[in-house]
C-alpha cells in the first residue's frame, strides 16, 4: 500500500484536515495527531513506530478470531471473484446469505429461526425498531409502540440507535428523538443498590422498573423493551442473576415482545454463542454484528424470532424497509468463514471452560486488590475494572473519567490497549487469547494502575 510512501506527520496532517473521525474532538485531534495502527497479527496491533499493543478491545468489541486470518481473505476474494454483489430485495437472492441465515438458525436459541441482514448494529437496531412496530400494527394493535429502554445503554449511532440509547450527551445532540422511547434504570448494582440491600434485591428492584414503565404507559401502548444482556459500551454493565428472569417474567406478563442487543455479547463472548443462552433469556429479536465476521467485514444480522417471522408471513404485506447491502455476499462469505473458525477452534467452549474463568481469576487475583480498583467484574472474556478514590466509600476520584483515562494512557504506553468509559476500564479481547496472553494483559493492566496510581495521590 502507498501509505508507505508517507511519514507519520504527514499522514496526521492529511488525517485532520480531510477525516471527520467517530466520537471524536475534532479540535483535540487536530492538536494531538491520531494514533495510526497500520499492521496486526494475532492478538497484537502495530502503530506506524512499530510499537507492540496487546488489543485488549478486539478492535471495537469484534476481532473475536485474532488478526491476520488469510482464510477469511481468501472467502472476500473468492466470492468477489465469482459474485460481488447482488441485492436481496424484491425477492431475489444469492446463495451466501442463504447459507449464513440457515448456520444462525442453527446457532441461535431455539425459537429464532430468520434473520435480517444490514452493515452496523446501528442498522439492525433500527430495523429491529421498526419490525416490532410493524409486527404489533400487523396484530391490529398499531397504539402498542412504545419501547422501554435503559439509562446508559448503547444501541448504535444512528437517530433510532441513538433514540434507543440512554446516553444523555448523545441525546442532548440529537435534536429531537425518536418518539415513544423511555428509559428506565440500569442494573448496576455497585453503583446503584440501596444501603443494605443485597444483588439479588436490587436486581429486582431494577427490572421492576421496567414493570413501573409498561403500568405507567399502560400495557396495551407497550411494543418492547430492549437491552444489552451485559451493557458494554456504559462500562461492561453484568447485571444481578435474579434481574433477566424478572425481566422475562414481566415482558411475558404484559404482553411485551423482549428484544436483546447482542452486537458485542454475540459470538462467543460470554462463553456461549449468544448471552441470550448465558442468561437463559428467551428473545423475540437479537441484534447481532461485530464478531458476526470478526470485523474483517461490515455486516449485521437481525435474529427475528418465530413469533414476529410467523406474522410477518401470515399477515403478508410488504415491509418497506431495507438497505443496499442487506445479505452482502463478500460479508456473508466472510462471516460463514468466521463461524467455521470459532467452531473448529472451539473458542466459545474454551472461553467457557478455561480462559473466561482464568480472566476472571486474574481480574480477582491480581487487580482486585489494587489501591485505585473499587471492583473487578467478568463475564466470559468481557470484563471491566472500576476505578475509585477510596475503596470503602466507592467516593470517585474527580473529575468522572480523568483516572480511567490517565491509567488507560499508561496502559498504552505500557502496551496494552484498552478503553475508558466514565470511571470504568474494559476489557473485551480476542477469543484467541490465551492463559499466557491473560497473565500479560495482567502484568501491564498492574503496572499502569501503578502509574497512575502515583500521578493522581
Ligand atoms: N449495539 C451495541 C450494544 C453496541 O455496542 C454497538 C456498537 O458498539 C452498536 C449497537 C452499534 O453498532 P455499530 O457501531 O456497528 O453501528
Amino acid at each position: 500500500m502507498t501509505y508507505q510512501n508517507y511519514s507519520l506527520k504527514q499522514l496526521q496532517q492529511i488525517d485532520a484536515a480531510h477525516h471527520l473521525h467517530p466520537f471524536t474532538d475534532h479540535k483535540e485531534l487536530r492538536d494531538i495527531g491520531s494514533r495510526m495502527i497500520t499492521r496486526a497479527e494475532g492478538p497484537f496491533i502495530y502503530d506506524s513506530e512499530g510499537t507492540e499493543l496487546l488489543d485488549g478491545m478486539a478492535g471495537l468489541w469484534c476481532v473475536n478470531v485474532g488478526y491476520g486470518r488469510t482464510e477469511l481473505a481468501e472467502a472476500a476474494y473468492e466470492q468477489m471473484k465469482e459474485m460481488p454483489y447482488y441485492n436481496s430485495f424484491f425477492k431475489c437472492s444469492t446463495p451466501t446469505p442463504v447459507l449464513l441465515s440457515k448456520k444462525l438458525a442453527e446457532l441461535a436459541p431455539k425459537n429464532i429461526n430468520q434473520v435480517f441482514y444490514g452493515s452496523s448494529g446501528s442498522e439492525s437496531n433500527d430495523t429491529a425498531l421498526r419490525l416490532v412496530r410493524h409486527y404489533w400494527a400487523l396484530e391490529g394493535k398499531p397504539q402498542k409502540n412504545r419501547i422501554i429502554s435503559r439509562k446508559m445503554a448503547y444501541h448504535g449511532s444512528t437517530v433510532a440507535g441513538t433514540s434507543l440509547g440512554g446516553m444523555d450527551g448523545m441525546h442532548q445532540q440529537l435534536g429531537g428523538a425518536v418518539p415513544n422511547i423511555v428509559h428506565v434504570m440500569m442494573p448496576y448494582a455497585y453503583e446503584l443498590a440501596l444501603p443494605g440491600e443485597n444483588d439479588h434485591d436490587f436486581g429486582l428492584r431494577a427490572a421492576r422498573s421496567v414493570e413501573d414503565a409498561i403500568l405507567e404507559a399502560g400495557a396495551e401502548n407497550v411494543a418492547a423493551f430492549i437491552g444489552e444482556p451485559i451493557m458494554g459500551a456504559g462500562g461492561v454493565k453484568i447485571p444481578p442473576e435474579s434481574y433477566w428472569p424478572e425481566i422475562q417474567r414481566i415482558c411475558r406478563k404484559y404482553d411485551v415482545l423482549l428484544m436483546l442487543d447482542e452486537v458485542i455479547t454475540g459470538y462467543g463472548r460470554t462463553g456461549e454463542w449468544f448471552a441470550a443462552q448465558t442468561f437463559g433469556i428467551e428473545a423475540d429479536t437479537i441484534t447481532t454484528a461485530k464478531a458476526l465476521t470478526s470485523g474483517y467485514q461490515p455486516l449485521s444480522a437481525l435474529l427475528v424470532g418465530d413469533r414476529i417471522a410467523a406474522t410477518l408471513v401470515d399477515k403478508g404485506g410488504e415491509f418497506y424497509h431495507g438497505y443496499t447491502y442487506s445479505g452482502h455476499p463478500v460479508a456473508c462469505a466472510v462471516a460463514l468463514k468466521n463461524l467455521e473458525i470459532i467452531e473448529r477452534e472451539g473458542l466459545v467452549e474454551r472461553v467457557k471452560t478455561d480462559t473466561g474463568p482464568y480472566f476472571a481469576q486474574m481480574l480477582k487475583e491480581r487487580i482486585a486488590g489494587h489501591g485505585l480498583v473499587g471492583e473487578v467484574r467478568s463475564v466470559g472474556l468481557m470484563g471491566a475494572i472500576e476505578i475509585v478514590k477510596d475503596k470503602a466509600t466507592k467516593e470517585r476520584i474527580s473529575p468522572v473519567g480523568s483516572a480511567a483515562v490517565a491509567v488507560r494512557d499508561h496502559a498504552i504506553a505500557n502496551g496494552m490497549m484498552m478503553r475508558a468509559t466514565g470511571d470504568s476500564m474494559i476489557l473485551s479481547p480476542p477469543l484467541i487469547w490465551t492463559r499466557a496472553t491473560i497473565d500479560m494483559a495482567g502484568e501491564r493492566i498492574l503496572k499502569a494502575l501503578d502509574l497512575a496510581e502515583r500521578d493522581l495521590r
